[in-house]
């Protein structure tokens, strides 16, 4: 097998460092000579390599062909001039006339003006950008992008070098890691809780022993064989019984889909062509993933290509025999990563798991659906904490609060410690209370269901103490699968479903995709305003196809049992009769097939879109129930995205405006006598629950955790007394009412 075209090059290149490495040395005077050797190789009158100096800082190191006195003076910050640009979005640059780019800072004391063109690249490790190795040529030269290519295959063999050097940002992280103090950093909740524990790395730097290839065609044999044994793996892990299943099975089989991805590995494969090992090609590989992922906004590509980087992690793995050891793991473990697979979260042990942290990840990538229901507090976009967090560090993570503090003081720590431990017997006191009934002092029974989305999740119905699960979210299933699931294959999912529900009700919502829910197969509308635009049962009735194959997978499904049908963001009547109009001509079309039907049919509508409330006598007429989605119900009512950090506090859900809106909805159903439920994240929160059964709902909807706290609010509440109070709370013209509601709860017992 030939080599690619300018392979060659790299590997002659290659070859005189690795000599020069063997031949020992202080690390200084090897960077004197290799820059020496990269000038001279690839015919450029300058190299320079800048290495970071305290996390924020680029210093040059050593240089052929700049002034020798700039050598240790000058320094850039990240961001300034082209090499600051380089390690900022740690991505290469390769520019013919470099001074006429707006970045362009000039230092006089390098001599570097008469210089015009500038290629240059990150030196990168385990995520972190540890320097820029750049070479300038007099001429205004064209860079190739293989000349680009060879200069990120040097970076490797460098960010090895200073790594294990005496100098350079590891060895400054390694000589003060001890002396590192507390530190907190934000970022955004992924999966809610809190949890104490010492920090792990998720990718151990692993290290590489040997960068350049002796053998090109064993480098090429050991990275197909690290290839079929991964995939055996992937094998095992997709056939391990009882945990993977349904949707989770789903994600490993899209992600085996990648494993088999020619382009990623013709990539690895070019990269051992240019002479390297096959584990230095799949970091090589990895390192530029890392640095496109930084470069797209689109969040279906970065999670996909979060997806390779897992896989590449694997690959690496399989490749130096270092491997996640589950007994290694501390039984406090929090896991710090720059981005997680699904199947990377899975291969942990969930019992000595506390909590999940990383540098990217978005609420809805695979990995947070995965933490959700695993009820694993997990944080992402905690910007640059690989750099900060040590092994072993102490931390404290707050998702409710989206922070992560890591080394806090022991005050700190105490004080976490005592709110964990008092959740954790709190928690088990509301196990005792899972079989109660949800009845208040003065006889009400509240109905309390359970929401999911996730098959895994429906093992919890069981104990929760639900009656059912009163919102089941489909989408969730099609945004974690590469391709749309046939009807079939609809059907296999909700019957099993179904079949973990027993004789507990499921009430199926059909998709709301659109707005933050993408599914990755369908065409992308570019909403402006995804929140409000083309999303849910208005994407649906425009494609009854996929509406009416949904709805006859849920049928068939549910031959001979009950059928509860949900429609997402109704804004109108005549959109809840069009979605059961389809629904209709379903059980129609299976009947005239002779297809057994569900015992019992009930349909419903969310109730999310202000506009229905003026329409309520019409809708009850024509709906079996209604449940609140108060998530977007309040972030319609009071024009505020209901996902922008910045607004999250900024109206309150206790607040007279959202009561009385709540109010008038529950007075009105409970007239008619409509079947009425929130199923929103308001009903999984005690305070806000409280306030919702005494303006007169008599249904809650929310996660399996959050039922024993509700339960035992319920318990404890009074309702005739509790209506009357918000009777008159709701008409003051306070920003919000949640103090008032607070103490009026903590004087009558409600809450400890
Ligand atoms: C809601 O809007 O409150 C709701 C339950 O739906 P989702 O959170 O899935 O949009
Ligand atoms: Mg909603």
């Amino acid at each position: 097998m030939q080599g690619h075209p300018g392979a060659a090059g790299p590997r002659r290149l290659l070859k005189r460092i690795r000599d020069l490495m063997a031949a020992g040395g202080a690390g200084q005077e090897r960077l004197d000579q290799i820059v020496k050797i990269i000038a001279a190789d690839m015919v450029a009158e300058v190299c320079s390599i800048y290495l970071m100096r305290g996390g924020n800082e680029l210093e040059l190191f050593a240089t052929q062909g700049l002034n020798r006195e700039a050598v240790h003076k000058t320094r850039l910050a990240i961001g300034e001039g082209l090499i600051g640009d380089i390690a900022a979005h740690a991505r290469p640059l390769a520019l013919a006339d470099a001074q006429s780019h707006p970045n362009f800072a000039y230092r006089p004391e390098t001599g570097e003006e008469v210089y015009h063109s500038l290629m240059g690249v990150p030196i990168l490790r385990g995520g972190r950008t540890l320097g820029v190795v750049a070479v300038q040529n007099r001429t205004f030269r064209d860079y190739t992008e293989e000349e680009v290519e060879t200069l990120q295959t040097i970076a490797m063999v460098l960010a090895e070098l200073v790594a294990g050097a005496a100098f350079g940002p590891e060895a400054e992280l390694a000589r003060v890691g001890g002396a590192l103090g507390p530190a907190r950093l934000e970022g955004v909740r992924l999966s809610d809780g809190i949890a104490l524990g010492h920090a792990v790395l998720h990718q151990p730097r692993i290290s590489i022993r040997q960068i350049v290839a002796d053998n090109l065609e064993a480098e090429r044999r050991r990275l197909d064989e690290a290839v079929s044994t991964m995939h055996v793996a992937i094998d095992d892990l997709v056939a391990r019984s009882g945990f993977v299943e349904g949707e989770q099975r789903e994600i490993l089989e899209s992600y085996r889909m990648f494993a088999e991805d020619h382009g990623w590995l013709g990539r690895i494969k070019e990269a051992i062509d240019t002479g390297l090992t096959a584990e230095a090609a799949v970091q090589k590989v990895q390192e530029d993933t890392r640095a496109r992922m930084s470069q797209i906004a689109d969040p279906y590509l970065r999670e996909r290509l979060a997806d390779l980087e897992d896989l590449g992690n694997r690959l690496l793995q399989h490749l130096v025999g270092q491997g996640l050891r589950n007994e290694d793991l501390p039984e406090d473990a929090i896991v710090f990563a720059r981005s997680m697979g699904p199947a990377e979260l899975l291969d942990y042990d969930r019992r000595k798991l506390r909590a999940i942290v990383l540098e990217e990840g978005s609420p809805t990538s695979h990995v947070a659906i995965i933490a959700h229901a695993l009820d694993l507090p997990m944080l992402g976009r905690v910007r640059d904490v690989l750099v900060q967090v040590d092994p072993g560090d102490p931390v404290v993570v707050d998702a409710e609060l989206g922070q992560v503090m890591l080394r806090p003081s022991d005050e700190v720590r105490d004080s976490v410690s005592a709110a964990v431990d008092a959740r954790a017997s709190r928690m088990a006191a509301y196990a005792v209370l899972r079989k109660q009934p949800a009845v208040t002092r003065d006889g009400v029974r509240i109905a309390i269901s359970m929401n999911a989305g996730l098959l895994m999740e429906m093992d919890q119905l069981e104990n929760s103490g639900a009656d059912g699960v009163g919102l089941y979210r489909t989408e969730i299933p099609f945004m974690i699968r590469a391709e749309f699931p046939d009807v079939a294959e609809q059907t296999d999912l909700y019957r099993r479903i179904l079949d973990r529900a027993g004789e507990r009700h499921v009430v199926f919502r059909t998709l709301d995709i659109g707005g933050d829910k993408k599914l990755p197969y369908l065409e992308d509308a570019r909403d402006e305003n995804p929140a409000m635009g083309y999303r849910a049962i208005r994407l649906s009735l425009d494609r009854p196809v996929m509406l009416r194959e949904q709805l006859r997978a849920m049928i068939r499904a549910a031959a001979g049992r009950r059928l509860d049908v949900m429609f997402p963001m109704i804004a109108d009547i005549s959109e809840f009769e069009q979605a059961r109009a389809l629904l209709d001509l379903e059980i129609q079309r299976e009947r005239s097939r002779g297809r057994p039907l569900p015992s019992t049919l009930r349909v419903g509508t969310m109730l999310e879109v202000p506009a229905l409330l003026w329409q309520l006598p019409a809708l009850c007429a024509r709906a079996d129930f209604i449940s609140v989605g108060s998530n977007d119900l309040l972030q319609f009512l009071f024009a505020s995205d209901r996902g922008n950090p910045h607004l999250a506090d900024r109206y309150d859900a206790l607040s007279p405006a959202a009561l009385s809106c709540l109010g008038a909805i529950a007075e009105q159903c409970n007239n008619l006598g409509k079947d009425l439920t929130v199923c929103g994240d308001l009903a999984s929160r005690p305070l806000e629950a409280m306030a919702l059964v005494g303006l007169g709902f008599r249904g809650l909807s929310m996660p399996a955790s959050a039922i024993g706290p509700i339960k035992d609010m319920i318990r404890r509440v009074k309702i005739e007394s509790l209506g009357r109070y918000l009777h008159d709370l709701v008409r003051v013209p306070d920003h919000s009412v949640r103090e008032k509601l607070r103490i009026y709860a903590q004087e009558r017992g409600i809450f400890d």
